[in-house]
């Protein structure tokens, strides 16, 4: 019977049909560049020498080195002039429109000092 094995390798080809359509472009996110404003010192600076302090959909601040905690997030240079200025004006409860605990500003305080301390070393 030739005709059965025509028709078996015929369908065979056919079946190799890749249906993997690119999904890349379902949902470009939006860049978002709000400009990086110190909540101290008011003036803009590149990120990297910011420090970003994230507000959770909870209400839960809380200091993000990293910069990549979802929520709403507010600049601060890591300065000690700056971190103080903010906190006297309480800045960060303003720019998060949450109240901020003290603690927070302390943390800031101490990160700033340690990264100071530490670039000391570096040198
Ligand atoms: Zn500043």
């Amino acid at each position: 019977m030739p005709w059965n094995r025509r028709e078996c390798r015929r369908s065979t080809i056919f079946s190799r049909t890749s249906s993997t359509t690119a999904a890349l472009n379902r949902g470009t996110p939006m860049m978002r560049r709000r400009p990086r404003t110190c909540v101290g010192c008011r003036q803009e600076s590149p990120k990297r020498e910011m420090l970003r302090i994230a507000r959770n959909a909870a209400g839960d601040v809380s200091v993000d080195p990293s910069g990549r905690l979802p929520g709403r997030g507010a600049y601060v240079c890591l300065k000690e002039e700056c971190i103080l200025s903010a906190r006297k004006r309480d800045a960060l409860s303003k720019a998060l429109r949450v109240k901020v605990d003290a603690g927070v500003y302390d943390t800031l305080l101490e990160m700033a000092a340690g990264a100071e301390s530490k670039g000391e070393k570096e040198q």
